[in-house]
């Protein structure tokens, strides 16, 4: 998924890596199974993709990757 056209019609820009929108989110819980040395791309693989618009702030949380629809939050 290269680009995400926002709600708010902005056009973020996901090709690059790192990437300036995207985040990485873990349930606390599930962080705290993990301790010592952790391999990198495994604790990415664990992790929910969010990406946030840097225009209007909606969140876009990736539950099931970038296959399925988000989640879409949006400031009050
Ligand atoms: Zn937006």
């Amino acid at each position: 998924m290269p680009k995400l056209k926002c709600e708010c019609s902005e056009v973020i820009n996901l090709s690059g890596v790192p990437s300036r929108d995207q985040y990485l989110m873990i349930s606390d819980k599930e962080y705290d199974s993990y301790s010592g040395l952790i391999d990198a791309e495994m604790l990415y693989s664990k992790m929910t993709i969010v990406v946030k618009c840097p225009l209007c702030s909606r969140l876009y949380i990736y539950n099931d990757g970038f296959n399925s629809p988000p989640a879409v939050y949006c400031l009050e």
